[in-house]
């Protein structure tokens, strides 16, 4: 029997009583260790999170916090090795692809480690100014946000568990609210063991961070109406989500970040070979194989001028075929596993739906696999497809097939364009390519009220730019409609989740007594 993962709940270890669900190696096939939350006392559970880790964690400043966030920052960094590993056997990534899950959340948190730190001693913040209420100055209305007396439950997604950890937990933290993290089970083991870290280091009050690994069953049932929940995941779960009791009668606050058909659009003007041309290629070849695809803001649609489509796809092309897929534990290996064989069968069935509708411009399977049994490895090569019309290709524009996977689409003009990225029904993220500034800004604004994101690649940025993909703890993450309506990061936007705004309407004097720091 492997090891059994413990869960960390009202402020102690303790161990599910049921026999586990395994975590398997993707790429070797065998068991890791294994999680369970059968039998977990989760009402009292939630009560320490509230009533212990939300009173302490309250009773600090915002710089005090942000210093609570330095030091948990510190402890991950030092044990990044460790983290590496598990990434590699129950992830079974590249050591790039690792990079982007385990470093990108310590960066998320060191990031929000120094944002904290300008708000030093204060206590609340205030939000705006005070605004006069009559003809007579000395009533006034004076917006304040509070931290919520309540905690902040997780439930993630597979693929990002440490990202997908830390991005949440930061803001959360440093607002002053207690985090309960439900991992996705397939890889579990990283998340836990990052918070069997922060914990055991000490640094965290007490019922501060919290990870429970296993099922969900029962944990919206706990929340109360001060809490919040953070989703990321498929919009089938999402949906179930939103129309649970908690949210419906009780008004927690929810946020969904689910799936999304992103895409990369090369405006008019820049012909096969330019630079934008070139960086449009690279991208979507990028982002088609970091993390296999299986990152939420990956390009799944690609758009050409009608002239491009033929030197795009094999410029495209040209760079998959160079993508080696196998075992990660291989130098050679560009590009490592799906996180498991039911993923690797929906990508496959993903994959068979649309070539049903497009034709195969670059076939993943004739990659062969380096170091990896075809029979027991999650692992597949990359493929693009392509739709010569775009209008009709309908399942294109509706189908996220979550791993290495892309179609290429040619447009008539800039407007046919900006429609056919619209057919998405709100993204996380867009990408323009071009040279002309004008043009770029002009679509960059058109398509902004669909998208949480628009990532410009012009040729003066070709190496400066943080990549189409990469979710940077400055901007916003999130998108509107079907990509879950959410809204994370953006700086400190995203400590708005976790306070309640709040106007306080009354004298000069009493306004002017609101001290931020008292
Ligand atoms: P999923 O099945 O919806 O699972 C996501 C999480 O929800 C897991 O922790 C899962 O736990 C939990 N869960 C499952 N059933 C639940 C229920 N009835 N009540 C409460 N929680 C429940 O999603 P997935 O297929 O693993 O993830 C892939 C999807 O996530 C893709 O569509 C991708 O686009 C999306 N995604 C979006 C973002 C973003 O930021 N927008 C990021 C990453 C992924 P178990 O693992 O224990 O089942």
């Amino acid at each position: 029997m492997t090891e059994l993962l413990l869960n960390h709940l009202g402020g102690r270890w303790q161990a599910g009583t049921g026999a586990g669900t395994a975590l398997v190696d993707p790429v070797l096939g065998h068991e890791l260790v294994r999680v369970d939350a059968t039998g977990l006392d989760l009402p009292a559970g939630f009560a320490h999170a509230r009533e212990v880790g939300g009173a302490a964690l309250r009773a600090l400043t915002y710089g005090q916090r942000s210093a609570m966030l330095a030091a948990a920052a510190k402890v991950l960094q030092a044990r990044r090795d460790a983290y590496y590993d598990i990434a590699t056997a129950n992830s079974g990534t590249v050591k790039g692809d690792s990079a982007v899950d385990i470093d990108g959340g310590i960066y998320t948190l060191g990031t929000y480690a120094k944002l904290g730190e300008g708000l030093g001693e204060r206590r609340y913040l205030a939000d705006g100014e005070a605004a006069r209420l009559g003809k007579d100055a000395l009533f006034q209305s004076q917006h304040v946000l509070v931290p919520t007396r309540g905690l902040a439950l997780f439930i993630n997604a597979f693929n990002f568990p440490s990202w997908g950890l830390w991005e949440k937990a930061a803001p959360a933290l440093l607002s002053g609210v207690p985090v309960i993290v439900k991992p996705a089970t397939a890889t579990a083991w990283l998340t836990q063991q990052m918070v069997r870290d922060v914990v055991d280091a000490g640094v965290l009050p007490p019922g501060a961070l919290s990870v429970i690994c296993g099922s969900s069953a029962g944990l919206l049932d706990q929340l109360q109406p001060f809490d919040v929940v953070s989703f990321t995941g498929s919009a089938d779960t999402a949906a179930l989500i939103r129309s649970h009791a908690a949210v419906v009668q009780r008004s927690v606050r929810v946020n969904i970040e689910a799936d999304s058909i992103n895409s990369a659009l090369l405006l008019p003007g820049d012909a096969p070979g330019s630079e934008a041309f070139e960086l449009l290629a690279k991208e979507v070849a990028r982002e088609m194989t970091v993390k296999s695809g299986q990152k939420c803001t990956a390009i799944r649609r690609v758009f050409v001028p009608e002239a491009l489509y033929e030197a795009a796809a094999e410029a495209i092309g040209a760079r998959l075929v160079r993508t080696t897929v196998g075992n990660p534990r291989n130098e050679s290996v560009r590009m490592g596993a799906l996180v498991s064989r039911a993923q690797l069968a929906a990508v496959r069935e993903g994959v068979a739906a649309l070539q049903a509708h497009t034709d195969t411009l670059h076939d993943g399977a004739r990659h062969a696999l380096i170091d990896a049994d075809p029979a027991v490895a999650c692992c597949i090569g990359p493929t693009l497809l392509g739709a010569r019309n775009a209008d009709t290709a309908a399942l294109v524009h509706d189908t996220e097939v979550f791993g290495p996977v892309a179609t290429l689409l040619p447009y008539r003009d800039t407007a046919h364009a900006l429609a056919l990225v619209r057919r998405g029904q709100g993204s996380l993220v867009a990408s323009l390519y071009g040279s002309d500034a004008h043009a770029l800004a002009a679509a960059a604004l058109d398509l902004a009220d669909n998208h949480g994101r628009v990532h410009v690649i012009s040729p003066d940025v070709a190496t400066a730019h943080t990549g189409h993909g990469n979710v940077m703890p400055q901007s916003l993450h999130g998108g509107p409609g079907r990509a879950g309506g959410g809204e994370e990061l953006g700086g400190m936007r995203a400590l708005g989740f976790y306070h309640r705004r709040c106007a306080v309407q009354a004298s000069t004097a009493v306004l002017g007594a609101l001290a931020p720091t008292a």
